[in-house]
């Protein structure tokens, strides 16, 4: 039988993990948490009060059973030899490969936004910063709530749109007069024009304040100020500023198959990696 190693037991790896015919293929997935986690829950943890647990599961619990688990991480992978370290120095080796291990959020690379992120809480990085942002939001009875995109290629694009809406709910039902305000890189209030037709009328109904072209290059929280690369800048009470993304840190060979922000290059019809026949990657660590 073929064996196939699914690096990654999110979205992506968990089902792809349970489609393949278990007749044809071993499939072992790697993946260095125990829990796999449904990101959108951050929505709900964050501006409902939902619980952390609600929106993680085991990762063994999600696959079916002739589907090994190895809880590890993976440090390097080399599509030449057909091989895939792993932090616990445990080497393995397949027949076909599938890495399906998301983007990383860099909160360093931007000024600020780690601190802002450790202050704040946020609702993109973990269920337990959240968690913390929906504390730090029902402290507040006034000011602006900021919610700033640091690069126009993030995943989920209507994430800070809901965040919007419904933070702007949350402060509604508490009976305080704090402002959302929403700042993007785009030249409209969405990427896609005909989403942004749809959505505009829908934030101004709200009140919502919206600054297009407003790419996030800085933040002072001394000030309690954003700036951007364009010059603007926004004044906030509580921000949460999206950043930007990058795919797989660990080494892949060949070097060239990741682009300039690590994302792995692959054909976005086949999911193959480029120069591949045996190796794939799906979901948020492609270029796709
Ligand atoms: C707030 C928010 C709202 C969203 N809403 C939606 C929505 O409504 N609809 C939608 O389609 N998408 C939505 N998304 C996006 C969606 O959650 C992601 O696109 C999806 O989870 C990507 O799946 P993935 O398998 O590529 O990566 P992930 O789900 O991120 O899984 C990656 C897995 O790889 C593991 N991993 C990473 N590095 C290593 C390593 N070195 N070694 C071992 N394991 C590793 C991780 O532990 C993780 O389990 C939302 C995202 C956010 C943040």
């Amino acid at each position: 039988m073929k064996k196939v190693l699914i690096l990654g037991g999110g979205g992506g790896g968990a089902i792809l993990a349970n489609l393949l015919p278990k007749e044809e293929f071993e499939v072992t997935v790697v993946d260095r948490d125990e829990y796999h986690v449904f990101q959108p829950g951050n929505l709900f943890i964050a501006f409902y009060g939902d619980s952390v647990e609600k929106y993680r599961r085991p990762i063994r619990s999600l696959l079916k059973p002739h589907v090994k688990l190895i809880r590890d991480e993976v440090t390097e992978v080399n599509l030449n030899d057909r091989k895939v370290k792993l932090k616990g120095d445990k080497s393995l080796e397949y027949d076909y490969i599938i890495i399906a291990t998301g983007a990383n959020l860099d909160f360093d690379a931007i000024e600020g936004n780690r601190e802002l992120l450790e202050s704040y809480g946020d609702f993109y990085s973990t269920l337990e910063n959240a968690e913390k942002l929906y504390k730090t939001l029902k402290e507040m009875r006034e000011g602006r709530f900021v919610i700033a995109i640091a690069d126009p290629i993030y995943k989920c694009p209507p994430g800070p749109h809901k965040g919007a809406f419904l933070s702007s709910t949350l402060f509604e039902r508490m009976g305080v007069d704090v402002d959302v305000v929403l700042a993007l890189p785009f030249p409209h209030a969405y990427p896609s024009k005909t989403i942004s037709d749809i959505i505009e009328p829908e934030l101004e109904k709200r009140n919502i304040e919206v600054h297009t072209f407003f790419t996030v290059d800085s933040i002072d929280v001394e000030k309690k100020r954003i700036y951007s690369l364009e010059g603007e800048e926004l004044e906030y009470t509580v921000a949460t500023v999206i950043p930007p993304h990058e795919g797989p840190r660990y080494k892949v060979e060949p070097p060239e198959v990741k682009d300039d922000s690590n994302y792995l290059k692959i054909d976005k019809y086949t999911c193959l990696i480029e120069g591949f026949d045996d190796a794939y990657a799906i979901g948020d660590c492609t270029n796709a």
